[in-house]
């Protein structure tokens, strides 16, 4: 049988505002003692009134705008009810069917994925069940965070597709600086409705309702949680995919139900059946009026609307000619992104201070940029796990950089010499820049050598030591021409001009003989 598969997103982020959604405790509370950053508002007490953060709702707003969703003019809050004991209240402050946002999209590997809605509302706290204790320990915290829940429509195609959107969703959040949306963390949070349906059996209907054609009966979904990474989100719907329709095959019944992620065992796991919305009985939130959002306003919120990922991966391909790939990589974080550009923008000036044509030289500067800062620096960055944010090489002495590899006057090997020092004195020194390359390179003497005099002279002699090699190279063997160059290589300590010196080595060698 062959089957579709169905996925929708949930994500929940909390936002980094000072203070928390409806009160003034401080917002931040990692590497708190427990229960240190409450008070009567966030603890629930009966009499208290909560006062929106404005801060919130304009970032809730903003991160639907940046989804292109529509701003509802009238918006309100609402509870939600039902217990549980990080819930002090015995209600959740969320929004349910006047969200901020609605009706947005957002395009993954050249696809549109409907956005249905983007609400604002508060976390809840934290509970830890201590093993082999019979009690549970709450710390609240992190109760009355501002989070937002972003919700697609069931229009995802597989988990690489879902596992994509998240990350887009994460560099989106990152780039407007409203979040730090770390997973592993916990400040965002995805899970994923899951079902297999037959193929040509069943369509969308309306704002893609899902509808049985004649009298197929349409499979649950699957409600999956407790993902802690990017990694297990794909691992998570792809087992859960494989499951269904197995069970699909064995006749066994499939429910609505919800299942975590255990990533130990690589399984998702029954947790309970799933809830209806009615269960929780919305109703409006009486203390908070509701909220009305103007043009104004949202012209206010929108000048917060920088160049997103998307469009700058977009802007990179065709301003700078990088390829698909490194264009995304580049893109893919705001300080990477800008690094880059700070990079070239040097660059540019010195080209100009040469008198040359910087048009005609910006791609090929721009790929040994996008080279040096992927292939090399991220050697480094990915081995100590530290992000370019926390790496002081200035863009002028990566910049210098580039240009001694550019204008040949080190090789490769000696570039990745020179970074190294750069990167470990950027490292071990904070606060100071990683040194000018220029002059670590003449300290150690690395310069590449490309006077074709000198380089001849030490050619010459290594012919003359080595007859067997000339001879097997006579014959043609293809392999003998590397083995000459490894040859001068070694014995100008790495710093000949290979170029160079393949030219040099075809000239002197004696003629291949006709076979
Ligand atoms: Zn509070």
């Amino acid at each position: 049988m062959d089957y579709d598969v169905i996925i929708g997103l949930e994500i929940h982020a909390e936002l980094k505002t000072k203070s928390k959604m409806f009160c003034r405790c401080d917002n931040d509370s990692l590497d708190k003692k427990p229960n240190t950053t409450v008070c009567p508002i966030c603890l629930g007490h009966p009499g208290t009134l909560p006062i929106p953060n404005r801060q919130a709702i304009e970032w809730a707003i903003l991160a639907g705008l940046a989804l292109n969703c529509k701003i509802r003019e009238l918006s309100k809050f609402d509870r939600k009810n039902y217990f549980y004991p990080d819930l002090p209240k015995g209600y959740q402050i969320s929004q349910y069917d006047l969200p901020f946002c609605s009706d947005g999209h957002l395009e993954v590997n050249g696809r549109d994925i409907k956005i249905t809605r983007l609400h604002l509302e508060e976390d809840t706290g934290k509970s830890t069940h201590p093993t082999g204790k019979n009690y549970t320990l709450l710390d609240f915290n992190r109760a009355g965070t501002p989070l937002i829940e972003m919700v697609t429509e069931p229009v995802i195609k597989d988990a690489s597709e879902a596992k994509k959107f998240c990350q887009i969703f994460q560099q989106i959040l990152r780039y407007l600086d409203i979040s730090n949306a770390d997973m592993e963390k916990g400040e965002m949070r995805c899970e994923a409705n899951v079902s297999v349906q037959e193929k040509g059996k069943w369509k969308y209907e309306g704002n893609c309702e899902i509808k049985p054609i004649g009298r197929y009966k349409l499979n649950p979904k699957v409600e999956l949680k407790n993902i802690n990474s990017f990694r297990a989100i794909a691992k998570a719907i792809d087992y859960e995919i494989k499951r269904q329709i197995r069970a699909l095959g064995t006749q066994e019944k499939l429910g609505q139900e919800t299942r975590g992620w255990d990533e130990n065992k690589g399984q998702t796991i029954r947790q309970r059946i799933k809830e209806t919305s009615s269960d929780y009985r919305y109703f409006p939130e009486p203390d908070i009026p509701p909220i009305k959002i103007d043009g104004q306003w949202i012209e206010k919120i929108k000048a917060g609307l920088i160049e997103l990922p998307l469009e700058k991966k977009k802007r990179f391909k065709t301003e700078y000619n990088f390829d698909g790939a490194t264009a995304e990589i580049l893109a893919s974080d705001k300080n990477l992104a800008s690094y880059t550009e700070k990079v070239i923008s040097e660059l540019r000036a010195w080209i100009e201070a040469t008198g040359d044509n910087w048009e005609r030289q910006k791609n090929k500067l721009a790929k040994i940029t996008g080279n040096w800062l992927i292939s090399e620096l991220f050697k480094h960055l990915n081995k100590d796990g530290k992000s370019i944010a926390e790496v002081k090489i200035t863009p002028e002495n990566f910049a210098e950089l580039v240009t001694l590899v550019y204008q040949d006057k080190i090789n490769s090997s000696a570039g990745q010499k020179i970074l190294e020092i750069m990167y470990k004195k950027a490292c071990a020194e904070p606060g100071r820049s990683g040194g000018d390359p220029t002059d670590i390179m003449a300290s150690l003497g690395l310069e590449q050598m490309d006077n074709k005099a000198e380089l001849e002279k030490v050619i010459k002699a290594i012919i003359e030591k080595n007859p067997k090699q000339v001879g097997q190279y006579r014959q043609g063997k293809a392999n003998v021409l590397q083995f000459f160059v490894g040859q001068v290589m070694s014995a100008t300590k790495g710093k000949a001009n290979p170029k160079i010196v393949i030219e040099i080595l075809k000239k002197l060698l004696p003629p291949k003989v006709d076979k």
